[in-house]
């Protein structure tokens, strides 16, 4: 079940340098950077999808804070589509999200290398998954059938996630090509959620550095959906005990 992103002021976790700036949206931004990553993000998405995006800490002077450090909040994992770029649809400027993307949020143990490294060398604690509507990767892996080049890697990654979904697809008519019957755009919904809970269950049973702080619970990830036509991005419910997947692209 999915919850809306909730505005309202939260849990006070990390305290990350501020601009000496008062005022407007710089006051606005001191108080947020003072809440929990998850009201962060909401706020930031809230900004973005209703067309008031503050595009705070983007500037020279920010970029001179960060030359030699930096302390971003939260992690995402999203897809590599060029509509769902994090830190616009997060609103978030530079420092503040650690990226990792890819087509359908697919993981290999480079990218993962790239987690472990924000969670061990950061101190990143949340990690959001972000998948999004009317994913191209999804709907590959979803259609089924041979794809060519290495596009056959993401189908494979994803394949193991969406077996419900996959489940639920129409029967091609008879004679018929494989993919060739036409998705529902609810079950491509389900598809999309359901690899976004398997890409989870996948980095929670990686082992060692990633497993042992998500069993001892200083590790959070959040599953969360972003919608293309208006721009919202809702958090996904606690995803339910998935196996990881057993096979990963090389
Ligand atoms: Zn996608």
């Amino acid at each position: 079940m999915r919850t809306l992103l909730c505005l309202c002021t939260g849990l006070f976790v990390c305290v990350p340098v501020l601009r000496s700036a008062v005022g407007g949206p710089d006051l606005e931004r001191a108080r947020e950077a003072r809440a929990d990553p998850l009201e962060r993000l909401a706020s930031g998405n809230q900004r973005y999808r209703s067309g008031k995006a503050d595009h705070f800490n983007e500037d020279r002077e920010r970029r001179r804070d960060l030359a030699h450090a930096q302390h971003p909040f939260a992690l995402v994992i999203g897809c590599a589509d060029s509509r769902v770029p994090p830190e616009l649809v997060f609103d978030q400027g530079l420092g503040e999200l650690f990226v990792v993307r890819s087509a359908g949020e697919v993981l290999d143990d480079l990218s993962i290398a790239s987690v472990e490294y924000a969670v061990e060398h950061l101190d990143v604690r949340t990690i959001i998954v972000l998948g999004h509507e009317r994913c191209g990767a999804v709907t590959a892996a979803l259609s089924g059938g041979e794809l060519p080049g290495h596009l056959k890697y993401l189908a494979r990654a994803i394949e193991p996630h969406i077996e419900e979904a996959r489940a639920q697809l129409p029967k091609p008519a008879d004679g018929a090509a494989p993919g060739s019957a036409e998705i529902p755009p609810e079950v491509l919904d389900a598809a999309v959620e359901q690899n976004v809970r398997g890409v989870i269950a996948d980095l929670e049973n990686c082992g060692p550095i990633l497993s042992e702080l998500a069993h001892t619970g200083e590790l959070r990830f959040v599953g969360a959906r972003y919608d293309l036509d208006t721009g919202a991005v809702e958090w996904l419910g606690q995803p339910k005990a998935q196996e990881p997947a057993s096979r990963r692209p090389r």
